[in-house]
């Protein structure tokens, strides 16, 4: 029986994963879990689910959750102590890293340094702090499973190679809801227009970051550390049917891809059970009822932000995370209704032009530039007219 945690339990990834864990009751069991703000879905969960630990993230919210987990038999606590003790809780053998944005980077650090495995979808941790993520992976030697389906297919696609006969790391895109939308009608998409992904059901920053691009952005810099790989040698591929979800070319011409219906559940079980896998609950894939497979090159006048990731990668050191930062200040505003689609890239693209990339030798750092690059992206937010 596999001990698990879960960080951010209540979220879209959170919830795929306490499913797997629901139809595999012999495999799998629950003892901690951490929620944001969604207080009433944590409890729930916890009925259900009995952990022996839950945390929530504003230590402000405790005397809700507990009124609402009244009589039952679990520790609740709160704050950032209360999500590392989550991820750090005894008897833990692998955690689930799903809480959005930079926010999971000190709980997951927290994890690896318990030497606890870690299943990762938390992409922001290593698109902030990937050499110190990588470093404290190989000195607490914990495994690092990924949850993203790009990740999850390279993976499965590297297994039984060698990292040097690799040429390329392609992921692939859906290219979201605008993928084909005029560009003078860019401007004028709505917060629920960007929000319509054709392929994928996901938490809303991360369904934004799709509308844009940002998120493959993100999955080149995650790919990058994940699988040690230059940025030259990860390209992206739009494939607006979901189905290849990534592939590897090696020296011999050779690509090996992972093929399956678009559904975060398979990954997550198969980070959860590696090298085993286990039922997803996903229908299987039949080539035969598919019209057709389809790639494009990404268009970067359409998708700016794309071209801000690579950017960001190139010059290293703490531009990604400042990059990171502002993309999450400048998804709230677009979320908030203050700040235009394309204004994303503009907050984003100006912070970064402000900063000046330097070196991050601890997680401390790099919460230092993630915090730089939130007030620079406000500063800016507040500039823009709609
Ligand atoms: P959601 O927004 O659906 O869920 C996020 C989770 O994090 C929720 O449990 C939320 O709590 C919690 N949370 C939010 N803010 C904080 C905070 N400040 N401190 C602690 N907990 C917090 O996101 P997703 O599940 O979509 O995504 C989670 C991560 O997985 C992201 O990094 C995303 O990029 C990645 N990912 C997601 C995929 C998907 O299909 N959804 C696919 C691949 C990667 P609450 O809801 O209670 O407020």
């Amino acid at each position: 029986m596999k001990q698990i945690a879960i960080l951010g339990s209540t979220g879209s990834i959170g919830v795929s994963t306490l499913e797997i864990v629901a139809s595999h009751p012999d495999t799998f069991r629950v003892v901690a879990l951490s929620a944001g703000k969604n207080l009433e879905l944590c409890a729930r969960q916890v009925r259900q689910f009995r952990p022996k630990l839950v945390a929530v993230a504003d230590p402000h919210d405790l005397p809700r959750l507990r009124e609402l987990l009244d009589g039952q038999d679990v520790e609740i606590t709160g704050g950032l102590e209360g999500l590392c003790a989550v991820a750090t809780a005894d008897g833990v053998q692998m955690v689930v890293a799903a809480i959005v944005g930079a926010a999971g980077l000190v709980p997951t650090a927290a994890a690896i340094r318990a030497g606890k495995d870690v299943a990762l979808a938390n992409k922001e941790t290593l698109v902030t702090a990937g050499h110190l993520f990588m470093e404290l992976v190989a000195t607490h030697q914990v495994k690092l499973h990924p949850v993203d389906s790009e990740h999850s297919a390279v993976f499965q696609s590297i297994t039984g190679h060698r990292n040097q006969d690799i040429t390329k790391i392609i992921l692939t895109a859906s290219g979201g809801p605008f993928r084909e939308t005029p560009l003078e009608r860019l401007k004028t998409v709505t917060v629920q227009d960007a929000l319509n992904h054709p392929n994928w059901s996901m938490g809303r920053k991360i369904t934004i970051d799709s509308a844009t691009m940002m998120n493959k952005g993100l999955e080149v810099i995650e790919a990058r550390w994940l699988f040690d790989a230059p940025a030259d040698k990860i390209s992206v591929n739009i494939h607006p049917q979901s189905i290849i979800h990534s592939m590897v070319e090696y020296v011999d011409g050779c690509v090996i891809a992972q093929l399956g219906m678009p559904d975060m559940k398979a990954p997550i079980a198969y980070a959860l059970s590696y090298p085993a896998r286990v039922s997803s609950g996903i229908k299987p894939l039949d080539l035969t009822e598919l019209s057709g497979l389809t790639f494009f090159k990404p268009d970067l006048e359409r998708f700016p932000c794309l071209g801000l990731a690579y950017r960001a990668l190139g010059e290293g050191e703490s531009m990604p995370a400042v990059m990171n930062a502002a993309n999450e200040i400048a998804v709230e505003a677009f979320l908030e209704g203050r700040i235009s689609f394309l204004q994303i890239a503009r907050v984003i693209e100006q912070t970064m032009d402000r900063h000046q990339a330097h070196r991050l030798s601890s997680i401390d750092e790099v919460l230092a530039a993630d915090q730089w690059g939130r007030e620079a992206a406000r500063a800016i937010c507040t500039t823009m007219t709609r």
